[in-house]
């Protein structure tokens, strides 16, 4: 395996204030690494390190981290959090999957949801999509007018800053595949009698607006990808690379985030064990 040197982090960060065009990200990009089966290893290792860092993160009990997983359907979301949270230890970890709103979700600000979901000191929160969605799926459907979606981006921009300067730190994933890995994905779920349950006639219609989608998430990339809360655009065709370029950036980032054991809370070597 030849891999790359260059962390992943800096080969699929977005650049804060950059343009972005999707067309440019290759999602069948595997950044040099060329053997699946190696990947699956190298994973496997990183996950173990991962779960020393939670252990710590969660014994330091100062900051956390919040990650966000966006993707068009079958993008992959739920594979991640399978194999990328599956092995962490899931006291101190949190997955909260945003849905359609409800009437009482609705009846306040789109922020409303969102912030009681964020992870607490010590925790790691993952979002199976999130607020994003109030510029996605709501501006493809016109669900509110423009001059209430455009402002959003700022809002959110606050909004994450302000969790940042909480001790929150964010990565934002966006998991991007193909339009024809896609219908791959959705005919697989077809012919598997075991995936039936997961087939929605709304994902083959959204396949109509996919350029529209495109669009929209390459203004969220642009508007949103800041110091504070970065986006990542994963090649996420192959799904071992998409593991293992998401499993990466978060060990490079708890790996600079450094969380260390607090101090013992009483004196251990006066301790009488009898
Ligand atoms: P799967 O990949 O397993 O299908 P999913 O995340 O697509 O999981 P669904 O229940 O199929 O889950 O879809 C959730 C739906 O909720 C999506 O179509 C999404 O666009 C929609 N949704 C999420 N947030 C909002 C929002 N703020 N406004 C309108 N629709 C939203
Ligand atoms: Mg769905």
């Amino acid at each position: 395996m030849k891999g790359d040197e260059m962390k992943l982090r800096d080969k699929f960060q977005v650049k804060p204030g950059h343009g972005v065009k999707l067309k440019d990200w290759n999602p069948d990009n595997t950044a040099g690494y060329d053997d699946k089966h190696k990947a699956k290893e190298m994973l496997q290792e990183t996950c173990e390190r991962l779960s020393q860092l939670q252990y710590r993160l969660y014994a330091e009990n100062r900051r956390s981290v919040l990650i966000i997983l966006q993707a068009m359907d079958a993008g992959g979301k739920d594979g991640a959090i399978r194999h990328v949270m599956g092995p962490l230890n899931p006291q101190g970890c949190r997955v909260t999957s945003f849905k359609a709103p409800t009437p009482v979700e609705l009846a306040h600000d789109f922020l409303w949801r969102v912030h009681r979901a964020v992870p607490g000191k010590g925790e790691i929160g993952i979002f199976n999509r999130s607020h994003y969605e109030d510029v996605l799926v709501v501006r493809v459907h016109h669900l509110v007018p423009r001059k209430v979606w455009s402002k959003r981006f700022s809002q959110i921009n606050d909004f994450e800053k302000m969790l940042a300067a909480q001790g929150v730190h964010i990565l934002k994933f966006y998991l991007h595949i193909s339009k024809d890995e896609q219908l791959e994905r959705l005919k697989a779920r077809v012919d598997d009698p075991d995936k039936h349950w997961k087939i929605s006639l709304a994902d083959f219609e959204e396949r109509r607006y996919w350029d529209d989608y495109m669009r929209a998430y390459e203004d969220v990339l642009e508007k949103c990808s800041t110091k504070y809360a970065p986006w990542y655009v994963i090649p996420a065709n192959h799904k071992w690379f998409r593991n293992l370029a998401l499993s990466r950036i978060l060990l490079e980032t708890l790996e600079e985030m450094d969380p260390q054991f607090p101090p013992p809370a009483c004196d251990i070597r006066t301790l009488k064990i009898e």
